[in-house]
């Protein structure tokens, strides 16, 4: 309890003007393309977590305390999770970190305490704990950290159920121990007392075949009870139905659930959406290109059709967004090099015949997905 109020005294205001949840939508609009639902929960979600911690500091004893509410972002790899997070903590300017379940392990195993997340955190914070306390913390890849088996008696699964406990107390808010310098513990090591009440965690998977257990929940509804829904499931786009109950059935424990209350989903990306994450944000993929160009007094432009090529490419790799990048750097290697020492080119336009020759030049032409 006094460790409590000593943290009590030291939690300092944010220094930032909180934004109205449109207003945060707006920004990310910037950034992530499509993802609107998302981007709606995300934005109500952060707007009420930095609302709360703004109220606390006038907070009267008697007052309501308003509880902190974790994020679950549910989509396939590549579809953005991790920039929607990235980007709402470059908008608030927070310190931000980005942890993956899969390294995580009980306390006492061989692996990664989940405390190194926090000291990460506090890295990034420069070791300022007050900035820290405030932070956002990504933890991807929360899906692999499911319980094996449904049946919660069954013998404890070092890999996941212990993992998943040893998160809760950071996801509920406790005061957690940290190790500085990260890493495993020592007995001699100073530790930094973090109070994660005001971290806001963020966390991500792809669920893997959660579509089924979403499905035959709906079905179970429709048929044992007169259903209430009063438009028709959308069959092609299950995801959006997710509900806490589909990632208990998934292998998440009931108390990680509970302390994930805000659940959303992301968009598998189509054809469109991938050409649009290729032009329209603000620093999209062609004009991170250009901008490498102009700074050798180049003017670099592209075709639609190369994009379009790209995005093909990128489809047919099956990389998603993530291919976007690794194609286009391989069509522009060649441009990248030689251009540069050509004193007399000041303009490089992108051709879909020129996309399709150096494409087949690059060593990406000869990668085959199985
Ligand atoms: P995830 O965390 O879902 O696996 P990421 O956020 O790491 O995916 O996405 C990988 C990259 O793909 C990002 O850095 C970004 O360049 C691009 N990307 C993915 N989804 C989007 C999107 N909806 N809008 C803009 N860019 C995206």
């Amino acid at each position: 309890m006094d460790e409590e109020m000593a943290a009590d005294k030291n939690r300092s205001v944010p220094d930032f003007k909180l934004l109205k949840p449109t207003e945060i939508k707006s920004y990310l609009d910037q950034y992530v393309i499509g993802q609107e639902e998302a981007k709606r929960v995300v934005s109500v979600a952060v707007y009420n977590h930095y609302k709360r911690i703004f109220h606390q500091k006038k907070a009267k004893d008697d007052d309501v305390e308003i509880e902190k509410a974790n994020i679950i972002i549910v989509g396939e790899t590549g579809t953005g999770k991790t920039l929607l997070a990235r980007t709402i903590a470059k908008m608030l300017n927070v310190p931000f970190c980005i942890a993956d379940a899969t390294a995580l392990t009980e306390a006492g195993y061989v692996g990664e305490d989940v405390e190194s997340i926090l000291a990460r955190l506090l890295q990034v914070a420069d070791y300022n704990v007050a900035a820290a306390e405030q932070g956002i913390v990504f933890i991807d890849e929360i899906d692999k950290i499911a319980r094996k088996s449904d049946n919660p008696s069954i013998t404890r699964d070092v890999s996941g159920e212990g993992v998943q406990q040893a998160l809760l107390k950071m996801l509920e808010g406790a005061i957690v121990n940290v190790p500085p310098q990260g890493g495993r513990k020592h007995p001699e090591q100073k530790m930094i007392q973090i109070n994660t009440q005001n971290i806001l965690f963020i966390t991500g998977g792809a669920f893997d075949g959660i579509e089924k257990k979403i499905a035959n929940r709906l079905q179970t509804n429709v048929i044992g009870f007169k259903s209430t829904r009063s438009e028709p499931i959308d069959k092609e786009n299950i995801l959006q139905y997710i509900s806490p109950v589909d990632l208990k059935s998934y292998g998440l424990i009931p108390e990680l659930v509970g302390r994930l209350p805000i659940v959303t989903f992301m968009h598998a990306l189509d054809r469109a959406t991938l050409k649009r994450i290729l032009v329209e944000p603000k620093n999209s993929l062609t004009r991170q290109y250009i901008k490498l160009f102009e700074l050798d007094n180049i003017k670099l432009s592209f075709d639609k059709n190369a994009l379009d090529f790209i995005v093909d490419k990128a489809i047919e790799f099956k990389l998603g967004a993530r291919g976007l990048r690794s194609i286009l750097e391989a069509v522009m290697t060649d441009e990248m090099f030689e251009l540069p020492s050509q004193e007399a080119t000041k303009s490089l336009r992108v051709t879909l015949n020129y996309v399709e020759k150096s494409y087949r030049k690059s060593s990406m032409a000869r990668l085959r997905v199985a």
